[in-house]
């Protein structure tokens, strides 16, 4: 089953992405056509590019060619608070003085919300994320499990169609990550908007993908549902790390 996706529909669009660091070039060619809604991993060994690929679409890495629509507008060269981006990283990267409130109300003050849009966002955030009961307290009184929840409550109170997800699942054990991995699948589901989601671990994008691009030195080597990406490998490589237990 092949999903074509039609430019009107398009919510994230990467056109013909090289990127170099110095003489290095690690994105080769790198083009996607995302739809609107879907939830796209990005999967591939360590240094394969994935983490490149996410700050590209982010802004926090200029590209050395290519270029990069969201919802049909090139921001290629737009700066990352203009994107209509939020983002999640493997470190949960919370301001430690800060109570979880007010690490979820940071970049709203910064964008000049109102008061009462602001605690309107942060209660669904909480609600759907479970950790009202945390809201007063601060990071280091968290579990790792309950700080990632709060990383991802600070991408969701942003109100975007588009989320990326560099590994969040990475620093916390087995459990956990099998809890949270639901969640955000459920997450998913409930808001219905646009992920894109890195990781290294199979059973993670075989579980959440809507779409997977399996990476290998910067250069993409199948783009495809879980389905066909695991009964219809294009390569060697890809048989193996499909097939190969984490
Ligand atoms: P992944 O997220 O898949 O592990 P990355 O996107 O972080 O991989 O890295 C892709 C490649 O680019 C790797 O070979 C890495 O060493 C290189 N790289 C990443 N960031 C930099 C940088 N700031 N300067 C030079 N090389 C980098
Ligand atoms: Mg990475």
């Amino acid at each position: 089953m092949h999903q074509s996706v039609s430019v009107t529909d398009s919510s994230l669009s990467i056109r013909g992405l090289q990127l170099s660091f110095g003489a290095v070039q690690v994105l080769h060619d790198v083009s996607m056509e995302i739809g609107r809604g879907e939830f796209i991993v990005l999967l591939g060994g360590s240094g394969s590019g994935k983490s490149t690929i996410l700050n590209c679409i982010a802004g926090l890495l200029d590209v050395s060619d290519g270029q990069i629509f969201i919802n049909g507008r090139n921001v290629t060269w737009e700066e990352p608070k203009d994107r209509g981006i939020g983002m999640v990283f493997q470190s949960y990267a919370l301001y430690p003085q800060m109570t979880v409130r007010g690490n979820l109300a940071f970049g709203l003050k910064n964008a000049k919300l109102p008061k009462d849009e602001i605690a309107r966002r942060i209660d669904r955030a909480a609600r759907i994320l479970q950790i009202e009961d945390y809201l007063d307290r601060k990071p280091g009184a968290l579990s790792g499990g309950q700080r990632q929840r709060v990383a991802i409550g600070r991408a969701l109170v942003r109100d975007v169609d588009l989320f990326l997800f560099d590994e969040p699942l990475s620093n916390l054990d087995a459990k956990l990550r099998a809890e949270l991995r639901v969640e955000i699948k459920r997450l998913h589901e409930k808001l219905g908007n646009t992920m894109v989601y890195v990781t290294h671990d199979q059973i993670e994008a075989m579980t959440l993908a809507s779409r997977i691009a399996l990476l290998r030195h910067g250069v993409i080597q199948q783009f495809d549902t879980p389905d066909e990406i695991y009964r219809r490998p294009v390569n060697l490589y890809v048989a193996g790390f499909i097939g190969s237990p984490s």
